[in-house]
């Protein structure tokens, strides 16, 4: 489809058309639609901006990755079929490991991710095949397969979309989940331990920038940037924004002048052919 550069949703679109591009190459399940279609309600009510919330969730997440002794970065359809380059990309630059891990898996979709993933320069991809052969135990499901050499044994995972039931599962089992999800309301977001409450296209080059911003910094710093981020109070204020901008909206009305001059002028038409019938 050929999207036109001044359309006021350009970039929302092109984003969909990647979405279905790599629902035709197996890598992204239906469920991974309505997942978009979700994200993308909540992205209207943030303003589709990263807000400075999020990007003090971010700083956050950043150390947290650099301190990490061995973190993972955990990898769906969506997430291959959207940000893959930045995926390779973060991993390099905070020295984690990169696994595919699915909700609905088959041999054909993990083939997809894969290709993906190699195109955008993995070199090492876990979980894939007989090496997600490890079990963990998950609250309403048994699908849960991972890597013994990767999310088994990491002590930091970055999900970027997952589902609640699962980021339950790996913070019961003791590890630090950094997630990123647009909305503040959903069990990952409330789960995990830093929530970095954005589109994930916006939130990885920032995510990517600030590591390497602060990578040289000493333990020490790292920590204290780390831990003092509380995520309650993290997720309260990503409501809050969203409660604020739709109070403001409310108030104002929306209003796009152009609109506004065409309804004014059926209205008078209106008025003018109901005068000529009398
Ligand atoms: P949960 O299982 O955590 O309660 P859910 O069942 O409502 O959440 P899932 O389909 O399991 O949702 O997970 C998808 C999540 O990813 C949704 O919360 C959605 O808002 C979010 N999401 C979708 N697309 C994006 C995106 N591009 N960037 C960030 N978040 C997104
Ligand atoms: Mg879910």
């Amino acid at each position: 489809m050929k999207i036109l550069p001044q359309h006021p949703r350009a970039e929302s679109i092109r984003i969909r058309e990647e979405i279905v591009k790599h629902c035709g190459s197996g890598a992204v399940v239906l469920a991974g639609l309505i997942a978009h279609g979700r994200g993308e309600a909540f992205d209207y009510l943030l303003g589709e901006k990263t807000t400075e919330n999020a990007f003090k969730a971010i700083r956050s997440a950043a150390s947290t990755l650099l301190l990490a002794k061995h973190s993972v970065i955990s990898v769906n359809g969506n997430v291959a079929a959207l940000t893959s380059k930045d995926i390779v990309k973060l991993a390099n630059t905070v020295g984690s490991k990169i696994e595919v891990n699915l909700f609905y898996q088959s041999e054909k979709r993990e083939k997809a991710i894969k290709q993906i993933l190699k195109e955008s320069g993995a070199k090492e991809i876990l979980g894939l095949g007989e090496a997600a052969s490890a079990n963990i135990p998950e609250v309403h499901s048994d699908r849960r397969r991972v890597d013994s050499r990767g999310i088994l044994k990491a002590d930091v995972v970055l999900v970027p979309l997952e589902d609640g039931d699962r980021t339950e599962a790996l913070v019961k089992m003791g590890k630090t989940v950094i997630a990123i999800d647009l909305n503040p309301l959903s069990r990952t977001a409330q789960w995990a331990s830093i929530t970095i409450v954005d589109n994930v296209i916006r939130a990885m080059p920032i995510l990517i920038e600030e590591a390497k911003k602060i990578k040289n910094e000493k333990p020490k710093n790292l920590q204290k940037l780390a831990y003092e981020f509380n995520n309650s109070g993290n997720l309260g204020k990503a409501i809050g924004l969203m409660t604020h901008r739709l109070s403001e909206l409310a108030e104002k009305g929306i209003y796009i002048p152009e609109v506004t001059e065409i309804h004014d002028h059926l209205e008078k038409r209106t008025f003018s052919l109901e005068e000529d019938t009398d």
